[in-house]
């Protein structure tokens, strides 16, 4: 390192991320990376909003808007971006667009704006719609011996026929923006010499659980469409290689015959950290899937006295630890007293369920205790403690009662240190507004009924995970509530279903 009176250099960096079609899977690793560094993320219509949970912390900006019509200005876009990164002394922007950043997608606009700002950025290539919408179809852009080429091109374009001559030797042709065109495009096409009996597929929202596919000749593709109501955001393949759909159709295949779930938007609300458990199941059943966290997480605020309490842990005979954040917080608070799980040598430690105990395990430390069924309750109840001990519970400032009513019952000396604070989210005004559109909204808990009502009134169907979920729903004033009939993610899965059949008017 040399000694260096220059200031500091600027944070400030641009990342021009390609988030994919729309498959929140088909992001790359090095997108994925590059949010989560992300002080700030601007993201629009297509890229996948799911996508924001790899950066919690960044303040979130939505640019663009369904349609041709455009939120705010490219020029308004590319300024922002620069802004934003020279804000504060210097920030990390990620830039999220749909598909990849350079097919069609003014991402070269973009980073033309860093350069003449100076600001370093990075492009980072995504999975293209031209390749991945079609792919999601069973439909290869290219076959060895079906199409040996294939050209992207956008609908848009007033160009016209002498354009479409001009690809009169490529096999196969992917058009982009181009649905609401598709009468004057494939006469373009017809007129430029391509054959009218070519096969022809149009995919809308490819790679997603809402995707549709109509397929026909380039003379009949854009009737078919009509007939489909598809509508942008779609692309329309012409080639022989539309044929292959036939054999390799594979991703829309199943929710032709799904079941209530399938191209459905269920909002999982949460708590706490873990639901996306949740998510991946209702995912596997052709559900699209809206994460909107409830509460965030924030600092103690009695930090000195939860050090003082943890430099000495002299007379605690057990630590209690009841969630995955509970865990991280407590690491984070050794490390910033220089300490590690080696401090812990002396204490046993109990996790309420084995998600905690895998945190715990994670980070060296086997669970002393987890009972059998997981929850406050049942750890009050099991704990192999005997009376006298001294069980310190590492808990945020909301903690339930419960574990040290049960504890003190039986003669156990219960003391609490507020290791982190919990506090209501404020989703973005694009999350709730997605929220609104979901048609099922599903509860782990009551504190999420509670959370939810807050923050975007009871004008829900709601799945609830329980008898007690469902009272504390109805209470906080929801109507359309649905119980699942097991406290299982399945059960909640099969609630949230029942919810959208119109199943919640047949619960009492
Ligand atoms: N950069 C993007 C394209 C942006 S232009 C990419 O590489 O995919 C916007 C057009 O992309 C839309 O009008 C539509 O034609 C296409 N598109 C984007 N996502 C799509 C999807 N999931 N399914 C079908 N078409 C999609």
């Amino acid at each position: 390192m040399t000694a260096d009176a220059s200031p500091s250099p600027s944070r400030a960096f641009v990342s021009l991320i390609g988030a994919g079609p729309g498959d929140p899977g088909l992001l790359t690793l090095r997108g994925a990376g590059a949010l989560q560094n992300a002080d700030v993320v601007l993201f629009d219509y297509l890229a996948n909003p799911e996508l924001l949970r790899f950066c919690p912390q960044a303040e979130t900006i939505y640019v663009g808007k369904k349609g041709f019509s455009e939120y705010i200005s490219q020029a308004q876009i590319n300024a922002l971006i620069v802004q934003k990164a020279q804000e504060n002394g210097g920030q990390r922007v990620a830039r999220l667009k749909g598909g990849d950043v350079f097919v069609f997608g003014r991402g070269s606009e973009e980073a033309a704006a860093c350069v003449e700002a100076g600001v370093p950025f990075e492009i980072v290539s995504g999975v293209t719609s031209a390749v991945a919408a079609p792919a999601y179809a069973g439909i290869p852009v290219t076959h060895r011996e079906a199409a040996r080429s294939f050209a992207v091109l956008t609908g848009n374009t007033q160009e016209g026929g002498a354009h479409y001559e001009r690809l009169s030797g490529v096999d196969t042709l992917v058009l982009l923006m181009g649905v609401r065109n598709l009468d004057q495009i494939s006469a373009d096409l017809i007129a430029a010499g391509r054959d009218p009996q070519t096969p022809a597929a149009t995919v809308q929202w490819g790679t997603t659980p809402q995707q549709r596919v109509a397929t026909g000749t380039l003379a009949t593709i854009a009737e078919r469409v009509r007939e489909a109501g598809l509508e942008a955001p779609a692309v329309t393949i012409v080639g022989e290689v539309v044929r292959l759909r036939d054999t390799l159709r594979w991703f829309d295949t199943s929710q032709e015959f799904g079941g209530a779930l399938a191209g459905r938007t269920v909002a999982v609300t949460r708590t706490r950290e873990g639901a996306s458990a949740l998510s991946d199941v209702l995912r596997a059943r052709g559900a699209s899937v809206l994460e909107v966290p409830l509460i965030r997480f924030a600092p103690t605020g009695a930090e000195a006295a939860l050090h003082a309490r943890l430099r000495d842990l002299g007379g605690v005979s057990w630590l209690l630890l009841t969630s995955n954040q509970a865990v991280t917080a407590l690491f984070t608070h050794l490390d910033h007293l220089g300490l590690d799980a080696r401090h812990l040598a002396g204490v046993r430690v109990a996790a309420v369920g084995p998600s905690t105990a895998r945190s715990l395990a994670e980070r060296g430390v086997r669970a002393d205790f987890v009972p059998g069924t997981p929850g406050a309750r049942h750890l009050g109840a099991e704990l192999p403690a005997r009376p006298g001990d001294v069980a310190l519970h590492l808990t945020s400032q909301v903690a339930e009662d419960e574990l040290a009513r049960g504890l003190e019952a039986r003669g156990v000396r219960y003391e609490r240190a507020e290791l982190y604070r919990t506090e209501p989210a404020q989703p973005t005004e694009h999350v709730v507004e997605r929220l609104r559109g979901a048609d099922v909204v599903t509860l782990a808990s009551g504190s999420a009924a509670r959370h939810l009502a807050a923050l975007a009134g009871t004008d829900f169907a709601v799945a609830a995970m329980g008898p007690q979920t469902a009272d504390a729903a109805r209470a906080a004033g929801f109507t359309r509530v649905t119980v699942a009939p097991a406290a299982t993610l399945e059960a909640l899965a099969d609630a949230a279903a029942q919810a959208i059949r119109g199943g919640a008017a047949a619960t009492p």
